[in-house]
């Protein structure tokens, strides 16, 4: 088996579009700004420096790698909160015992984006096996909106993401060219620009027409 790692940042890239994770991962193209991804980069800067807080009974890692060699997944968690409680795993760099909670940090306002589940699930999976232990919810904290949304680590949400971190990991190794698809979600894509669904569409029918012809 190919060992190559999945990043966390992919797998939302892949729910949100498999093209745009292709862009990324396989062409290795990185967008310029545009002013969606420059709120999203201000409203993110809360959680752009590791740091470790303690309030009470939980303690706050903000920024922390994670990874899974069962899965081959790696990246950084937003935020991780370690709530301290004698039955939960044991978190030998806190000399403490915890539950654990992912959090990840979103612009904009509410709303219920598969893409942004699947990479806390993925970001759950990487904790699971550095801690041994069971994570059974997380959280999407949208920045504008000052507040979080629960997200519950499902069975379903569990084999989904999965299934996508091996559907990602082929497409690396085959090097599959993946086609651009117009949807309605497009012109807020960060990729727009270098995708340019529009134009390859349209010069793809031209090509097919002319082939007719
Ligand atoms: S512009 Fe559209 S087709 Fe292209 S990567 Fe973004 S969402 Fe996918």
């Amino acid at each position: 088996m190919n060992e190559e790692y999945i990043l966390l940042s992919w797998i939302s890239n892949y729910g949100y579009c498999p093209r745009r994770f292709y862009l990324s991962a396989v062409e290795g193209q990185a967008p310029g700004s545009n002013i969606f991804m420059t709120e999203g980069t201000i409203s993110h800067q809360r959680v752009d420096t590791p740091k470790i807080e303690r309030r009470g009974s939980k303690i706050t890692v903000t920024r922390l790698y994670v990874n899974s060699e069962k899965y081959l997944i790696e990246g950084i968690c937003d935020n991780v909160e370690f709530n301290i409680d004698d039955n939960g795993a044991n978190i030998p760099f806190l000399g403490e015992k915890c539950f654990l909670i992912p959090v990840e940090y979103k612009h904009g306002k509410m709303r219920n984006e598969k893409e942004y589940d699947m990479q806390l699930m993925g970001q759950a999976l990487c904790l699971e096996e550095m801690f041994g232990t069971h994570i059974e919810k997380g959280y999407i904290y949208y920045t504008d909106a000052h507040h979080r949304h629960g997200v519950v680590f499902s069975e379903e949400l569990r084999s989904n993401t999965i299934e996508s971190v091996n559907e990602m990991r082929k497409i690396i190794n085959d090097q599959v060219l993946l086609e651009p698809k117009y949807m309605k979600r497009c012109p807020k894509c960060a990729y727009y620009e270098i995708c340019s669904p529009r134009k390859k569409m349209v010069s793809k029918y031209m090509k097919e027409l002319w082939s007719k012809i």
